[in-house]
């Protein structure tokens, strides 16, 4: 392992940055000299707010962490971790459900860049059913959010509403 700051990217759609996303990267943020968090477009899932709406939602949210960063994420992310030097990839593991899947990205990543190592963290227990989309749900069918997410993602669904 090359010595330096140990950098980690955390990767994902955060379209709706929920507490289970926050409770991820204040872990991560504390195994890891940067962590840096890529905002990407995921095909299997339409977005609700564009990446650069995500990306200063994430960077409002996480601005007393002085060693977290947000940036939007374009292409395959063992590329893009290996040009910001990021040694690590930081993914969360949820119920079983995200397993497979994860499991499998992995190890596809590992054959793309054998250099990058993914770490799986798991979300403290009232955040492991948690997810954008089913808050997104509870949200358009008029459910309290905000037990979910944070009070700027909220004030963010109630723009969107207002717009839409
Ligand atoms: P993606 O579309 O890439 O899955 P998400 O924003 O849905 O993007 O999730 C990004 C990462 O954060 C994934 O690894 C996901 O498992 C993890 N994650 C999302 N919600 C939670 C949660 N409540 N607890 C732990 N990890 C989570």
């Amino acid at each position: 392992m090359p010595s330096g700051p140990r950098i980690a990217l955390y990767p994902g759609s955060f379209d709706g940055l929920t507490y289970g996303h926050l409770d991820l990267i204040q872990r991560g943020c504390k195994l890891f000299d940067q962590l840096i968090i890529g905002v990407a477009n995921n095909s299997r899932k339409t977005a609700w707010f564009t990446r650069e709406e995500r990306v200063a939602l994430v960077r409002e949210c996480t601005v007393d962490l002085p060693n977290v960063q947000a940036e939007v994420l374009d292409g395959l992310t063992v590329d893009v971790a290996a040009k910001l030097g990021a040694q690590f990839i930081v993914r969360g593991l949820r119920a079983v459900s995200d397993f497979e899947f994860e499991f499998q990205m992995s190890i596809m990543n590992r054959r793309l860049n054998p250099s990058v190592e993914t770490i799986f963290l798991a979300p403290a227990t009232e955040y492991v059913f948690l997810s954008s989309s089913m808050v997104k749900e509870v949200w358009s069918l008029g459910g309290d959010v905000s037990p979910f997410v944070p009070p700027s993602v909220v004030r963010a669904f109630e723009a969107r509403k207002a717009t839409s």
